[in-house]
């Protein structure tokens, strides 16, 4: 046969990617897999893990089928094998002396918005019954509701809420283990121990915890092999009675989960976060205003209140934007004024000109990293990624010249451009990566 000559079809295959990916994404996912059987009637692969597999069919599927024999189902004739883990000696290494990259981040390290406390959170029917059950859990965790599971509309609170619990159980329980995580970093985090060959570690960690707070389940939709290992962390905390919190844009029963996750999220309490009504709105502003030193007359807050009603962050941007105003130009919070900056801001929500500023609070978010660190000097690993990303975004979404960019950054035009190349090259290959910069796109237009 004229393929067995060209060499097997496994090599053409990774000869073929390797032209075609980077070289970190070949490293990491096609390196590591070992060809058992190669022949006319398929092959058998031993991968390193499950996503391993996940990552080739997801991404290659029909590049493998030009390459390999093709089943009846017009799938590639593979036999997948998930390698067994070698048993790991328990005497560490220490890191000065190994050659491997060293983790120089803290791990999983928890970031808690200082502000998101339960004090700072403003009462009404729409969010009363969620911040109730909030603050159950929190005063007494895995006694009151297991799991709690709150969902609403973007910006009406739920991350608030999530902290709240956090910040109060660090205050008032101080043996308990927490941790509070945005889904997308769990994802990250078991994507880097996978890399670092630290599976174990983290699963390790998170079932070792007595409270887990889990931001944004949604994003764990479509993701198959993720969504087992968290399911899999989930029961195990559970069955231990574990307290777990989640949040969502949407109901259990409405996302595109297992049917056992789903099951198993809706066990405990569903609350809902709803949209403030007028009274709360008001209350939520004044409380905000003042926080700001601003002052608003009940007859301009109604004003504002109802002309933005969906969306708490929106209420927060007004006051912001008022503040702001009023200190430029010394000037008294007038009907007039309010007007002018509403109808702007409506106008404009989409068009509005982005700043650097925005982009960096985004991509902080998405990442879970500080925006200092973002704005500094520090080349770890952890923090050159998200600030890469934000540049890149920077250059996409500001119209401005690479210097007046730079300027933003404090960098050279040269490290904006090197990073925007640099995350060019990867986010073709890179899902996750990709993934990323889309929330954190998304997110600055909120
Ligand atoms: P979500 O996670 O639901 O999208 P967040 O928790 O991020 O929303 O809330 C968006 C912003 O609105 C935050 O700054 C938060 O502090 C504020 N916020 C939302 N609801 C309230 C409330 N009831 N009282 C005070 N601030 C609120
Ligand atoms: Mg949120």
């Amino acid at each position: 046969m004229v393929a067995r000559e060209l060499g097997s079809n496994w090599d053409q295959f990774l000869e073929y990617v390797k032209k075609n990916c980077s070289v970190t994404a070949f490293q990491n996912w096609l390196a590591p897999v070992k060809v058992l059987k190669d022949d006319e009637d398929g092959v058998q692969l031993e991968v390193p893990n499950i996503f391993v597999q996940d990552y080739l069919l997801s991404n290659y599927n029909k590049e493998l089928c030009s390459f390999l024999p093709v089943k009846s189902d017009n799938d590639p004739a593979i036999e997948f094998i998930v390698k067994e883990p070698a048993k790991v000696p328990v005497v560490r290494k220490l890191n000065l002396l190994s050659d491997t990259p060293v983790h120089t981040e803290p791990e999983y390290q928890m970031r808690l918005n200082d502000f998101y406390t339960f004090d700072n959170y403003i009462e009404g029917p729409s969010n009363q019954f969620a911040k109730s059950a909030a603050m159950g859990v929190a005063r007494r965790p895995s006694k009151s509701y297991n799991p709690l599971f709150l969902h609403g509309g973007v910006g009406l609170g739920k991350t608030h809420l999530l902290h709240g619990i956090g910040h109060y159980i660090l205050e008032h329980h101080k043996k308990i283990r927490v941790q509070c995580i945005t889904t997308e970093s769990f994802i990250n985090d078991l994507v880097d121990s996978l890399r670092n060959k630290s599976v174990d570690k983290m699963k390790r960690f998170y079932r070792s915890l007595d409270v887990l707070l889990i931001d944004d389940i949604q994003f764990l939709q479509n993701r198959l092999n993720f969504e087992e290992e968290f399911c899999n962390t989930f029961e195990s905390l559970i069955n231990q009675n574990k307290q777990i919190v989640i949040t969502s844009d949407k109901p259990p029963s409405q996302l595109k989960l297992s049917e056992r996750l789903v099951a198993r999220m809706e066990w405990g309490l569903v609350a809902h976060v709803g949209i403030p009504e007028l009274e709360t709105r008001v209350a939520i502003l004044q409380y905000k205003a003042e926080q700001k030193g601003l002052s608003l007359s009940s007859k301009v807050a109604f004003f504002i209140a109802e002309h933005i009603y969906s969306n708490v962050r929106q209420l927060e941007g007004v006051v912001n934007k008022l503040s702001a105003h009023c200190r430029l130009l010394n000037q008294e919070v007038t009907e007039d004024l309010v007007e002018r900056a509403i109808s702007q801001m409506l106008q404009n929500s989409t068009q509005e000109k982005i700043s650097v500023e925005q982009i960096l609070k985004s991509v902080a978010a998405v990442f879970q990293v500080k925006v200092s660190d973002l704005r500094g000097n520090a080349r770890t690993k952890g923090i050159v990624l998200p600030r890469q990303v934000a540049m890149y975004l920077a250059k996409e979404m500001i119209n401005e010249s690479l210097m007046m960019l730079a300027t933003s950054f404090g960098k050279t035009h040269s490290t904006i451009l090197h990073a925007c190349k640099n995350i060019e090259s990867k986010v073709g290959n890179d899902n996750i990566l990709k993934r990323q910069i889309d929330m954190a796109r998304r997110n600055v237009n909120i």
